[in-house]
């Protein structure tokens, strides 16, 4: 008889008694997950008892003359996994039912991101999981977004090698939230057909990432050559289709079960700790148990200023919040600026991360929260025994720790004052106002224009046409706005027409022009957009997105602009309170977009004199109600050359920021708004007898 049959044998059966005694350990966590989960009060993790269950281990795996560090390890596996399962009791899935949960990877099957999809998915709620490879990251965020999966797992970082920049891009620029973490192992293993022996080898496939983790192993290969592949995964399937022994893969050991081949050698990287982090994205937030741990991810971005980002990290300081991960990618509308990814541990409902984001907000272009989720990362410190059992160490913030709200984007701007000096008497304050409202001592926003600074003590003019009529026109246009000194120019390519028989604007092609003369003087472009479709084509050319008096309300494009990356001009609708208009403000800002400028532009009376009735008190109302730039277009509210000089100093001596003026080569053939445009001469004069009053209120032009 073979003398190892018996040994065989026995081990059989044991490993069968394994995990019998495994499945029946569970069935006792499940139980305790299940009381948990019922008493929201009970803590989630005792430490001490899982401090005595591991020197229990070690006590009893020593008396049998087993390793306690071997044991140790079995037992870590153990309690990662029961913690895991218990989270089922938790929080149900709300995809729960008959349907299959569908998750959405980069790769093909047992790739590293779909090994991490299965281990993610094992100890949640799910019926059933289907799990979809693509091709590429972006074709992931596609289906998500297209309703085709309802998760999405993609790799942000490795412990070798580091961020995984598109993965970055993308969560910055879809629609996705994260609502959860993954991680994986990774162990590299060298696969080839079954009989392949390392001697055979002539080339070694993989993703060339993964080549590079191997460097050292390869070197020692030699003869054989690497060849490049999308996908470890990828490249074990190759190996297996090609069927020449001569040919070998390095991929996780799953993928060689997978595609039939053999593991010819273990752990073939350089480093042996190699961690990679998945993100799990969803359409919708999810809420979690408030006794997990939690990490939050936001995404902002900073005018080029001096000390602009430490005074951001300053914040999550003051709110004692422990960053955990900080990566800059550029952005590609800005030269030389970049967009920030912040991680760190709390949940957005804790209030020092309330308070931490209405701190950024001040300092800040854009902010947007990418999502709170489950904490997961140290478990893969753990499963590489780098780590101990975590300690939650989550005191609340004190009082003192909480930043004064709103602390002035720049820092040589005096606190701000009515522009006669008067204090406003206390008003009811909206709740609903959140972002919009100045809060007590706030200092005013400055909102940076591609360098011009709107808000600040410098009066501010953006002139220009109505609209963009064809490229000699908005040529000369620019050549008048620069002459006089204005900062920004102004002119429509789509244009909001009372009547469907009007000139509608040249659309695309008008914005061409108006780039290229904006490009010509140096003058930063702004321009209405009308459709929420339009947003992101038109951010890519304008450097202010206009939102005309018609469509203050239109909530679909205020969500839109709230998601651009520049800056948003917001005209008051002619029949809006100013109530009204701060709250379709709110909306801007809390879709992420920071930098909002109000403008007044007359309304709606019963006068007939003018064409709207300027409305002059809403400067210091609004002056005084929010911490936003606030600009006054007299053209629009006058309705008539020969006023708009007379309401612009009204409005300078009001209190507004700047002026957005119309004005025309060439008034008498202006197709849009003719009455109204100034002339060069009328520009001069605009200007001349604006100085003085302009010095007046403390300001310069
Ligand atoms: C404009 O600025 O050309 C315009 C259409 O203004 P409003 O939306 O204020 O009417
Ligand atoms: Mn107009």
């Amino acid at each position: 008889m073979d003398p190892l049959s018996q040994p065989r044998a026995d081990i059989d059966r044991l490993d069968r008694e394994l995990v019998r005694l495994l499945a029946e350990r569970l069935e006792a966590v499940r139980a305790i997950g299940s009381a948990k989960g019922r008493d929201p009060s009970a803590p989630l993790r005792d430490e001490e008892r899982e401090r005595a269950l591991f020197a229990a281990w070690a006590r009893a795996a020593e008396e049998h003359g087993v390793s306690s560090y071997f044991a140790g390890r079995v037992l870590r596996e153990v309690l990662n996994w029961s913690r895991r399962d218990q989270e089922r009791f938790l929080e149900p899935m709300k995809q729960g039912g008959p349907r299959a949960v569908r998750v959405g990877y980069q790769g093909v099957p047992a790739s590293y991101s779909d090994l991490a999809a299965q281990k993610h998915f094992a100890t949640r709620d799910v019926a059933r999981l289907e799990r979809i490879g693509y091709r590429g990251f972006a074709a992931v965020a596609d289906a998500l977004e297209a309703g085709e999966i309802d998760y999405a797992l993609l790799p942000i970082e490795n412990t070798i090698a580091g961020s995984i920049d598109e993965v970055y891009d993308l969560l910055g620029a879809r629609r996705m939230t994260i609502v959860g973490e993954e991680v994986w192992s990774v162990e590299h293993c060298l696969l080839g057909l079954p009989g392949a022996s390392t001697e055979d080898l002539r080339v070694v496939r993989s993703h060339p990432v993964a080549l590079m983790q191997c460097t050292r192993f390869l070197e020692g290969l030699v003869g054989v050559r690497s060849e490049s592949f999308h996908d470890t995964a990828g490249a074990a399937e190759a190996v297996a289709r090609d069927g020449d022994r001569h040919v070998a893969a390095i991929a996780s050991e799953e993928a060689a079960r997978e595609y039939g081949l053999v593991v010819l050698r273990r752990d073939v990287a350089n480093q042996p700790t190699n961690i990679t982090r998945f993100l799990l994205l969803a359409r919708e937030r999810e809420s979690f148990d408030p006794r997990r741990p939690a990490l939050t991810s936001l995404t902002f971005a900073l005018n080029h200023r001096h000390g602009a980002l430490l005074e951001c990290l300053k914040v999550f300081e003051a709110n004692e919040l422990n960053l955990t991960k900080l990566e800059s990618r550029p952005r590609p509308e800005a030269a030389w600026e970049y967009q920030f990814y912040v991680d760190f541990q709390g949940h957005l409902d804790e209030p020092r991360v309330a308070a931490a984001l209405e701190g950024l907000r001040a300092h800040v272009n854009h902010l947007q929260v990418l999502g709170s989720y489950p904490r997961r990362a140290e478990e893969g410190l753990e499963l590489a025994g780098r780590a101990r059992v975590p300690l939650e160490v989550a005191e609340p913030p004190t009082a003192a720790g909480v930043p004064a709200p709103g602390t002035a984007a720049d820092g040589a701007k005096p606190a701000p004052t009515t522009p006669a000096g008067a204090a406003c008497p206390a008003q009811k304050v909206n709740p609903n106002l959140k972002l919009v409202t100045r809060r007590e001592g706030q200092a005013d926003t400055i909102v940076d224009v591609s360098g011009v600074a709107v808000g600040g003590t410098r009066f501010v003019l953006a002139l220009g046409p109505c609209a963009v009529e064809n490229r000699a026109q908005v040529l000369a246009a620019a050549e008048m706005v620069k002459r006089c000194g204005a900062a920004l120019m102004r002119g429509g390519a789509f244009k909001p027409r009372t009547s469907p028989y009007a000139f509608q604007g040249l659309g695309f092609e008008g914005l061409a022009y108006l780039r290229e003369a904006g490009r010509a003087y140096e003058l930063p472009i702004v321009t209405e957009v009308l459709h929420p479709e339009d947003v992101e084509r038109v951010a890519e050319q304008a450097d202010v997105l206009q939102i005309g008096a018609r469509n203050m309300q239109n909530f679909a494009l205020l969500k839109e602009v709230g998601r651009a990356r520049r800056p948003v001009l917001l005209k008051r609708g002619m029949s809006a309170t100013i109530e009204e208009l701060l709250l379709a403000a709110e909306y801007v800002l809390a879709g992420g977009n920071q930098r909002v400028i109000l403008c007044e532009r007359g309304i709606r009376t019963f006068e007939t004199a003018t064409r709207n009735t300027f409305d002059v008190s809403a400067i210091p109302v609004l002056k005084s109600r929010t911490h936003l730039p606030v600009l006054a277009d007299p053209s629009h509210a006058a309705g008539r050359r020969d006023l708009v000089v007379a309401l612009s100093l009204a409005a300078a001596a009001a209190g507004a920021d700047g002026l957005i003026v119309e004005c025309h080569p060439n008034p008498s053939e202006a197709l849009c708004d003719k009455d109204q445009a100034l002339a060069a001469a009328d520009v001069a004069e605009l200007v001349a007898r604006l100085g003085p009053v302009v010095a007046a209120v403390g300001r310069t032009l």
